[in-house]
């Protein structure tokens, strides 16, 4: 028995607990880790999550065929065959090398839309995304593609119930990143790298917008 009205309540302690203004994108991969990945995502969105995170390109074709408007990110790897299904069904792709932004912002151009990306960096044994320090230069060869906004750069904490020491070299690696594109005139709204863990443990892993599961 899943009981969506709990589910309502720990999100809406979630947002309580956050600086104003910071945004909430849930993690609802893996049918919602088994809860029902519609019925979750749908209270979600009532509720007023800012964004839904899945794993795969399915997951989020299948909540925008139960018709959620959320915004959804795809944390996983996009490939270029699914360029098609990124723009038909409004999925934000995430992005970890230029080919593929540059696929992506080909594709808006045809179409006459822009295409709003998220960055993957990869600061320490993540799985995927671009190494910490080509990330300064891909943000910036990316920024410059005429068709394509950077909405979001991020990174992703493997150890951060384990390995303190380790997670806070990562985050304040990924401060430095942060800096550095201000620095380089290159604004991105959503920066985001708070897991569960990150979240409660970590006050200065929250920065614009939090990725709970
Ligand atoms: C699964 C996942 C999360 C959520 O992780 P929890 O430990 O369940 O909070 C956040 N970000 C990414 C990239 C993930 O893959």
């Amino acid at each position: 028995e899943v009981n969506l009205d709990n589910l309502e309540h720990n999100f809406l302690c979630i947002k309580s607990r956050l600086r104003p203004g910071t945004k909430v994108l849930v993690t609802v991969k893996a049918d919602a880790y088994g809860h029902g990945i519609v019925p979750v995502s749908r209270r979600l969105a009532e509720s007023g999550v800012d964004y839904l995170g899945v794993a795969s390109i399915d997951e989020g074709i299948k909540l925008r065929k139960a018709r959620i408007k959320t915004p959804i990110l795809v944390l996983g790897v996009v490939l270029k065959s699914d360029i098609d299904s990124i723009f038909s069904f409004a999925l934000t792709p995430t992005v970890c090398d230029y080919s593929l932004a540059a696929a992506l912002d080909r594709k808006a151009a045809i179409l006459k839309k822009k295409v709003r990306l998220h960055i993957k960096v990869d600061t320490g044994m993540g799985r995927i995304g671009v190494s910490r320090h080509e990330a300064l230069a891909l943000a910036a060869r990316v920024s410059r593609l005429k068709s394509t906004v950077i909405e979001g750069i991020f990174t992703h904490f493997p150890f951060a119930d384990e390995n303190r020491i380790f997670t806070l070299q990562q985050i304040r690696s990924f401060c430095r990143l942060v800096d550095d594109l201000k620095k380089n005139g290159i604004d991105i709204p959503l920066v985001h790298t708070a897991n569960s863990i990150g979240l409660i443990d970590y006050r200065d892993s929250h920065f614009s917008m939090v990725r709970p599961g």
